[in-house]
């Protein structure tokens, strides 16, 4: 019988296990660190072999294929020598795609706004009473998706690079590549052009049958179809909401998605949505209905006549001009954490334009202080959030906003990005009006 080696005991090498167990494969998962207990429990109900603290390299290399979680870089010392005996490496969505139609896959990926994109094609397709789930990258994996359940007409799925680094014959029927902005390059040699590549992937199985909801205004996009050919049938949608085809046909404005950025990713998941045979009364009822997940340009209050805005979620720089872009106020702006190499200066002119004071919230400031200083007059630095938002609040007048895009990673001072922006949101509620 062949065996199954799950590598990464995560949701989605979790998903894997339950599929291939319910598949009838012979399947054992390996997970270095340690294993949650949740998913452990799921692993014994389904009576699923494992080992946590510890890879045994016999135990993988006896695997006729290895499934690997996208978190394991694919330069490890063990894979390098499975791919040396010609195991197979597969990612768990490639493992997952094998057990269903390809015409169900709607997948969704890019740098910037795979969630809110992803969700609204779900809220859509549910409003028009489409038989649809959702997973991938955020809430189930898609093999658990499959294994409990099994036969919906569609999948809206998020990837992330990492997950289609592992593909050979993935092929979803509609697949949306948003844009492509630096991120995540240390995974990549720090090469731009194989982080582009990866994110081509997802059309790389695609045929003239299938859809590819592009980006008309991207730059490397723009460079890779040139150099390259994409067999798929290309939709591309320009940035500005005015794609002929759109145009005049659905109302953004009684939207709660706000912002340039917001209404491309609107743009993308109503092509989807048509694609996938919704009628535009529904797919504006979808639009109108649709609340976005928190941290992404999260309206928290208005206190004393300023707004405050929760964009935790912003961990690279083009996240934060799209935000800033977004604001028709004057801004005091919360940023700093981690830095991932970012490169500042494409938000240098909005920052002159719109930035009256920034704060700065991370251990280590200088990259920001060293980009801020020329530019912006009034420039602080804080190690809370608390600290962080009684500064911006000082330097509010009525009509501004404080708003948190941090451009960084967030796991110098908080937990995740998730906790950054509670922190914001409860610092925020306790201000006095
Ligand atoms: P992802 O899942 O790709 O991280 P999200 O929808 O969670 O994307 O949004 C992450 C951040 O990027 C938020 O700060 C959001 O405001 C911003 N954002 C959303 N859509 C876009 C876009 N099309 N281009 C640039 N930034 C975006």
């Amino acid at each position: 019988m062949r065996k199954i080696v799950i590598m990464g005991a995560g949701e989605s090498g979790i998903g894997a296990a339950l599929l291939a167990k319910q598949k009838g494969l012979d399947v054992f998962v390996s997970e270095k660190g340690i294993i949650l207990d949740h998913f452990k429990a799921e692993l014994d109900n389904a009576q699923i072999p494992y080992e946590s603290g510890r890879h045994t390299e016999g135990v993988i290399l006896g695997a006729s294929e290895i499934i690997k979680s996208p978190g394991i870089p694919d330069t490890i010392a063990l894979l390098k020598v499975a791919r040396d005996k010609k195991i197979p490496v597969i990612s768990e969505i490639e493992f997952a795609s094998r057990y269903v139609d390809f015409r169900s896959i709607i997948a969704i990926t890019g740098s910037n706004g795979k969630t809110t994109t992803t969700s609204l094609i779900y809220h859509i397709l549910k409003t028009a009473k489409k038989d649809v789930a959702v997973g991938g990258n955020i809430g189930k994996s898609f093999a658990r998706l499959l294994a409990e359940e099994p036969e919906h007409d569609f999948y809206v799925l998020e990837l992330s690079s990492f997950q289609l680094d592992g593909i050979k014959k993935f092929r979803p029927f509609i697949a949306i590549l948003l844009n492509i902005t630096p991120d995540h390059l240390d995974r990549y040699d720090n090469k731009m052009r194989n982080y582009v590549a990866a994110k081509f992937r997802i059309t790389m199985n695609q045929t003239e049958d299938d859809i590819l909801i592009s980006n008309a205004d991207d730059y490397e996009m723009k460079q890779f179809m040139k150099q390259n050919i994409i067999e798929a049938n290309e939709w591309a949608i320009n940035t500005h909401f005015d794609s002929p085809i759109l145009r005049g046909r659905f109302d953004m404005t009684k939207s709660s998605l706000k912002g340039p950025h917001n209404y491309f990713n609107a743009s993308c998941a109503i092509a989807a949505a048509i694609v996938a045979g919704c009628a535009d009364d529904k797919i504006q009822l979808g639009l109108e209905t649709f609340t976005n997940a928190p941290h992404r340009l999260e309206f928290i209050k208005n206190i004393k006549n300023t707004d405050y805005i929760n964009d935790s979620k912003a961990t690279n720089v083009d996240s934060v001009f799209w935000a800033l872009k977004s604001m028709t106020q004057p801004v005091v702006l919360i940023i700093g954490g981690i830095d991932k190499g970012n490169d500042y200066k494409q938000i240098e002119r909005l920052v002159r334009e719109k930035v009256k004071a920034v704060v700065c919230l991370g251990l280590d400031n200088s990259k920001l202080l060293a980009f801020f200083n020329p530019i912006v007059k009034n420039i602080e630095e804080a190690k809370s959030m608390q600290e962080a938002v009684t500064i911006a609040a000082k330097y509010t007048e009525g009509g501004d906003v404080v708003l948190l895009s941090p451009a960084c990673s967030s796991f110098d001072l908080f937990k995740n990005y998730e906790d950054r922006g509670e922190q914001f949101k409860q610092v925020v509620l306790s201000l006095k009006d």
